[in-house]
């Protein structure tokens, strides 16, 4: 067994220690939050895989459906929940961030709505977390923002907008404009390369070619997923392209 710790934040009800974690690696501090939903239908069996070493998957926190909090990795250690991942150039997402599982079955099994109660502890947890951390907003994410090509988690339920409201994130008004037109998979040219300029300049993986690939679509679908959730797919309409210009020019200051 794991040895039992302290919690890092007063709003943990109990400690499970899961064996499934290391040192973080070339950073001094976690300066990311991932939000992750466990894609289970059992909320219980979900906390019991994360604790298991055969399952080498773990986070940091897990929040129950009823607002209950777990914590199963000290926050100073690295925690294995990111898997194959990238923001901002950084490959490293488990070194650089605190994992958060919510339990939701996931879009493989009806995707519920969070309850209320439990999006109340998760908006708790996260404000605790950034305040003693000090994380920038536009460094709390989905999981499908660093690992767009594998992920949906937490998904286009989960209400980022409230989560804004309450001081957690970065997050903008989807907005409206007629001027630009839909680039969608096998478009090609300059429009597509300013796009995917700017996707990789918010902090996805994604290089300029100025062809609207696959992987395109797939990072398209995961930035709608978060920032446009009302309809995601994959097309770069003229809302999608606007809000991620607004994004780009309300993001808080880089520190490095
Ligand atoms: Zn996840």
């Amino acid at each position: 067994m794991p040895p039992r710790f302290s919690p890092d934040s007063r709003l943990v009800k109990a400690i499970e220690p899961s064996p499934n974690f290391g040192e973080r690696r070339g950073v001094i501090a976690p300066d990311m939050l991932i939000l992750h939903y466990t894609g289970m239908k059992d909320s219980e069996a979900a906390l019991r895989r994360l604790c298991e070493k055969s399952s080498e998957v773990s986070a940091h926190y897990f929040v129950f459906e009823n607002g209950r909090i777990v914590q199963m990795v000290p926050e100073k250690k690295r925690a294995w929940h990111a898997g194959v991942s990238s923001w901002e150039g950084g490959s490293d997402v488990n070194s650089r961030s605190i994992g958060i599982e919510i339990a939701n079955s996931g879009h493989d099994f009806g995707y519920p709505d969070f309850p209320k109660k439990q999006i109340k502890a998760v908006i708790a947890l996260c404000k605790d977390i950034i305040k003693r951390r000090k994380i920038r907003a536009d460094r709390v994410l989905a999981h499908s923002d660093v690992a767009p090509a594998r992920k949906r988690d937490p998904g286009e339920k989960f209400p980022w907008t409230k989560l804004h409201k309450n001081g957690v994130g970065h997050w903008v008004r989807p907005a409206r404009t007629l001027r630009r037109k839909s680039l969608r998979v096998g478009d090609r040219g300059e429009e597509i390369r300013a796009a995917q300029e700017m996707l990789a300049a918010y902090g996805y993986e994604i290089s300029p070619t100025g062809t609207f690939d696959e992987n395109t679509r797939k990072i398209v679908t995961a930035f709608q997923r978060h920032f446009r959730p009302k309809r995601i797919d994959g097309i770069l309409d003229p809302q999608t392209r606007a809000t991620l210009h607004q994004l780009l020019s309300s993001r808080p200051h880089r520190r490095d």
